[in-house]
């Protein structure tokens, strides 16, 4: 399907038109942006940066139920997951962040739960304009108009959204609301592709990343990293709201005889998350946690799969509470190796 246009004023018919269908889209809820179901009663916004909390959640949810049973009989009900899911108006660094996380989920097993939401989910991106003060994407492999991992790429034209379809299931996605789209000429091609290179071009920070993965592991004993995480809290919130952290874990919660194994995310940057039941952590402190974290990023995860796992979202340097940031911590490895 070639390039089209939606009015804006058919933005609230497009979204009605995908009934039966779950939609998340980015809502504001009076202080700040989270994408959340659409309802009857709560407005789409889509003139927004970002929201704290990526949209990660509708692949690997924060909490899922994986099975719920019952003590001492053989019961065991799964739940459903087939519910058809739309996420509409994601950033592409977030839609690409699910694309390095799917290498972890599909690794040696494939995850069932990522792998069947995956199956049922349709990505509808919504390109940057204005990329926010700490965004640095351009320099991990992505960009304010970059399409990995998305169906469908929106741009905001002004007047219009230009729109696209990437993949089938956007193309699916497109038919179903033909009628309320217009064929796009040349010049909103022109147009998108011109605030895409502007959008490029406001992008201020950035990072240097040649011989960083190689690197890391020679700089183990390096004195950056108790320097770098001195202030450390370990509250966890730079993992928790990474759209590539995905670290979990797995309890049993009991009512009576009712039971159900359910998965959480969980964080590195948590002491118990590595304590043994010895009573011995091998990574006792913040620097070893700190350290931990940059390596999986920049190191382990790129001798694995081949891709640094941090699309320069922001996120991390944005909502730390004591402001550490990963551009500075990057910028003092280099300085080091
Ligand atoms: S958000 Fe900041 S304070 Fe909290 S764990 Fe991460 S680096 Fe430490
Ligand atoms: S490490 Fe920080 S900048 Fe990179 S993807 Fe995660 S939250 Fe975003």
């Amino acid at each position: 399907m070639s390039a089209m246009l939606l009015n804006k004023e058919k933005w609230p018919e497009f979204v009605g038109k995908l009934t039966g269908k779950n939609v998340w889209a980015p809502q504001s809820d009076g202080t700040e942006m989270r994408f959340a179901p659409v309802g009857e009663n709560e407005k789409v916004v889509l003139d927004y940066n970002n929201t704290r909390v990526p949209p990660k959640g509708a692949l690997f949810p924060q909490t899922e139920t994986m099975f719920k049973f019952e003590i001492g009989s053989d019961k065991v009900e799964e739940p459903p997951l087939d519910q058809e899911v739309v996420v509409l108006g994601l950033r592409p660094c977030d839609a690409r962040a699910m694309t390095i996380v799917d290498k972890l989920f599909k690794w040696d097993i494939d995850d069932p739960y990522f792998v069947k939401r995956q199956e049922k989910t349709t990505l509808v991106g919504l390109a940057c304009n204005e990329p926010g003060l700490n965004c640095f994407c351009t320099s991990v492999g992505g960009g304010p108009a970059a399409t990995e991992g998305l169906d469908v790429i929106m741009a905001d034209l002004g007047e219009n959204y230009f729109v696209e379809a990437l993949t089938d299931k956007g193309k699916a996605l497109l038919d179903e609301t033909r009628d309320l789209l217009e064929d796009a000429d040349d010049d909103a091609q022109k147009q998108k592709e011109k605030l895409s290179g502007e959008a490029e071009d406001k992008i201020k920070r950035s990072v240097e990343t040649e011989g960083v993965p190689e690197g890391l592991p020679g700089l183990w004993d390096d004195p950056l990293w108790p320097r770098v995480s001195a202030s450390c809290l370990g509250c966890g919130t730079c993992t928790y709201l990474c759209p590539t952290c995905h670290c979990f874990d797995i309890q049993d919660e009991t009512e009576g005889i009712d039971a159900r194994r359910c998965r959480m995310w969980d964080s590195c940057m948590f002491s118990e998350y590595t304590l043994h039941t010895s009573g011995h952590n091998p990574r006792p402190t913040r620097k070893e946690r700190t350290r931990n974290r940059i390596n999986h990023k920049y190191s382990y995860y790129v001798d694995k799969f081949d891709v640094i796992a941090c699309v320069g979202c922001g996120r991390c340097t944005n909502l730390c509470p004591v402001n550490i940031d990963i551009i500075e911590i990057l910028r003092q490895v280099k300085e080091a190796l």
